[in-house]
């Protein structure tokens, strides 16, 4: 686990001189996983399964998010996040309303609770004994929504694995099929790439009229999916911009 959340911090530092525009992006993520390998360090040595003992992470989070997030997230932890009551319903709530409260909780509240659940959520899954063969288009561990595709192998024997926006675990799913609204004919299921990034495409439906991105590994093997979604944000602002909506918001709620 430590060693994914170094792969991932070091990729966002990459990704950043790669695609500048997308720089201070990636470079708060940066920050944020270099704080979620702390919590990830204190869940592992404590072995606590209680959600809200991530609470006691808070005012470290909150004086990050002070140096260098935005306004809204400033504003959202002085108005809603004053003391460790409010921080534990927070995080509970989150937890125990997958995937509903992804729709429904207010994003920056998300934001903040999501940065804590991730690495909470990566550590369970890494103790459990989750088959990824589970062909549903919610995550077989934790419930919670896809973020992104990834692709491995070529031709005839290429295999589509959904990336979980929670707790990153991946499961197979079939590659003509819409995690949004299970449409299978492929003419309804357009494929977008530009030149700009290789190895991450937007699978739309034009159907449900949603999307997610697939980082293909084929095509960058140093590719770190999540980090690799997040420095793409160019397509979807694209996406976006030809009526699709995001089947599952990043950390960042992009
Ligand atoms: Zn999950
Ligand atoms: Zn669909």
């Amino acid at each position: 686990m430590n060693a994914r959340l170094d792969d991932r911090i070091a990729r966002a530092a990459e990704l950043a001189n790669i695609h500048p525009s997308a720089a201070s992006l990636l470079n708060f993520y940066r920050e944020l996983a270099q704080f979620q390998k702390r919590v990830s360090a204190d869940v592992q040595s404590s072995g606590e399964t209680d959600v809200r003992a991530l609470a006691r992470h808070f005012p470290a989070l909150i004086e990050l998010v002070g140096r260098s997030g935005t306004e809204l997230l400033v504003n959202f932890a002085s108005q809603h996040l004053g003391n460790t009551a409010v921080q534990e319903k927070l995080l509970t709530g989150c937890w125990e309303q997958l995937p509903a409260a992804s729709a429904e909780a207010d994003p920056p509240g998300r934001f903040f609770a999501r940065v804590l659940l991730q690495p909470y959520a990566e550590y369970l899954a890494s103790r459990s004994d989750i088959r990824s063969g589970g062909a549903g288009p919610i995550c077989p561990f934790c419930n919670a929504r896809p973020v992104a595709g990834v692709l491995r192998g070529e031709g005839e024997g290429a295999k589509r694995w959904l990336l979980c926006s929670l707790c990153f675990t991946e499961w197979q799913f079939r590659r003509v099929l819409c995690p949004g609204c299970g449409e299978e004919n492929k003419d309804k299921l357009p494929i977008y790439t530009c030149a700009e990034f290789e190895s991450v495409r937007v699978d739309a439906c034009d159907s449900c009229w949603t999307y997610l991105k697939s980082v293909d590994l084929t095509k960058d093997g140093h590719a770190v999916p999540v980090v690799d979604e997040i420095a793409t944000v160019a397509l979807n602002i694209w996406a976006e911009e030809h009526g699709y909506s995001k089947l599952e918001t990043n950390l960042l709620a992009m």
